[in-house]
């Protein structure tokens, strides 16, 4: 081997493992049904819980939840997001409204990131601020925390979010009580709330820590 060659395949070992290193942001489209009844029962959503009357099922995001899904794999979590309509096992939240619970984004254990809805379209996922949050699912729960890949996931979807939208918060669905009292939370019934632990203070601290630079602010200090 020449000495040129050797230099073109130092080069050319140099340039593959540099991309190695710095994988492409990407995310999968797998979008939940989004038909008329979805879109109406959003649109009720928006006007009895919130107390926001529009004719679109849209948002403008302000913020970002991270939740996990407690249950065991993608495409469960997926079915269980699917229907336009809340399925019957979830009673304690049917009285609040029949809409199904979804994300706009859903993350795989891999770290793989697929979109369920678009960004700006209304989805329900935490009480009193679906109008302004886009909500990250991560598959996994108390019995499979959630991995490094999905942090390194969670991470970069927030800073290609924050790079779109004037995004002010990012919290983990365990805190979204602190925002009661705060002119952003908006729920009609004070006493619709319900009690999370997803996706806990470990993996909050991990991606605060990530995204200290991002100038993001976190749950509402009482
Ligand atoms: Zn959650």
């Amino acid at each position: 081997m020449n000495f040129n060659l050797k230099l073109l395949c130092l080069c050319g070992i140099l340039l593959f493992s540099n991309a190695a290193f710095t994988q492409t942001f990407r995310t999968f489209n797998k979008p939940v049904v989004f038909d008329e009844e979805r879109k109406q029962l959003s649109i009720e959503y928006l006007k009895v819980r919130h107390g926001i009357v529009q004719d679109s099922a849209t948002i403008v995001p302000k913020m970002i939840v991270l939740h996990w899904t407690a249950i065991p794999t993608l495409e469960q979590s997926f079915d269980a997001m699917n229907p336009s309509v809340l399925p019957g096992a979830r009673k304690g939240i049917a009285g609040a409204s029949s809409l199904n619970v979804a994300a706009q984004f859903l993350v795989d254990r891999d770290g793989m990131i697929f979109r369920q809805l678009p960004e700006t379209a209304f989805a329900r996922h935490v009480i009193g601020l679906n109008y302004c949050a886009i909500g990250v699912e991560n598959v996994g729960g108390s019995n499979a925390l959630l991995t490094d890949a999905q942090l390194d996931a969670n991470e970069a979807l927030i800073r290609y979010l924050k790079k779109k939208y004037k995004i002010e918060y990012v919290i983990g669905h365990h805190e979204y009580q602190s925002f009661i009292g705060h002119p952003l939370f908006k729920e009609t019934d004070p006493n619709y709330l319900t009690v999370k632990s997803d996706p806990g203070d470990e993996f909050m601290n991990k991606i605060r820590e990530r995204i200290k630079d991002l100038d993001i602010k976190g749950a509402i200090k009482k």
